[in-house]
């Protein structure tokens, strides 16, 4: 089962994701995490996309293309993969087409992730995540159980975003309108977009989406 998550930053994206790999043990494929691990390392790709993605726009669509194209190598993909954060724009969505068809896989499921914009800079300010692990949470609705203490690894640190304040948020928000969400035409032609309600509980969300994959 390969799916993609589309929805807009802070729609709930990278938390579903998370789930389905912990209780499906598929693979999440964040180009957002590939590109902040390569800021991390300082690479070519790093010096790059970090600006840009302070600023909260959109790294070129090569870029992005080509980090995609080389984890889709990787083997462990065969256990099924989500799509977290990619496509992102019309070009993105024929690269993936190519890449899909060259390497012999599928797409089962777009599943949208429909969400009210006035609930995302709220959700995105609240957003932290584990400095080890990557697991997502959020100071109201999404804490770990034991204070202090990430529920997958144990570890006691955690992390925030730089791009998640006010501006930058903003500034995605008008990248996935203008760029984004055009996209959904052309999955809808192919029949397997499925729409959730995002604003829902945490839980309810993973309900319906596990009610699409079945
Ligand atoms: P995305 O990957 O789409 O940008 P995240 O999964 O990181 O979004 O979610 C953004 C923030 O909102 C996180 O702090 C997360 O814990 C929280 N969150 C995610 N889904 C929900 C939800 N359905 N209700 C309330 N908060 C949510
Ligand atoms: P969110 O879901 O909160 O918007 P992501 O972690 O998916 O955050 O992305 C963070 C930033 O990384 C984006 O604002 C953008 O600068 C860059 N990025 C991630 N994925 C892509 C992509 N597919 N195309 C272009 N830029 C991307
Ligand atoms: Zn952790």
């Amino acid at each position: 089962m390969n799916i993609i998550l589309l929805g807009p930053p802070g729609a709930g994206k990278g938390t579903q994701a998370s789930r389905l790999v912990e209780e499906r043990k598929m693979v999440q494929l964040s180009t957002g995490d590939m590109l902040r691990a390569a800021v991390a390392a300082g690479t070519e790709i790093g010096l790059q996309a970090k600006r840009v993605m302070e600023a909260g726009e959109l790294v070129s669509d090569a870029i992005v293309d080509g980090i995609l194209s080389e984890r889709l190598d990787q083997e462990d993909i065969a256990r099924g993969f989500i799509l977290d954060g990619y496509p992102r724009t019309a070009v993105q969505a024929a690269s993936l087409d190519r890449m899909l068809a060259e390497k012999g896989l599928h797409l089962d499921h777009v599943i949208e992730l429909a969400v009210d914009e006035d609930a995302l800079v709220d959700r995105i300010s609240g957003r932290f995540s584990c400095a080890v692990c990557n697991t997502p949470y959020h100071d109201r609705y999404q804490l770990p159980k034991v204070e202090g203490v990430c529920d997958v690894c144990g570890s006691t640190e955690f992390k925030r975003r730089a791009d998640d304040n006010e501006e930058a948020v903003r500034t995605r928000m008008a990248e996935y309108r203008a760029k984004t969400a055009p996209i959904l035409p052309h999955y809808e032609a192919q029949g397997i977009v499925r729409r959730v309600d995002g604003m829902a509980p945490i839980g309810a969300v993973g309900q319906a989406i596990d009610d699409i994959l079945g």
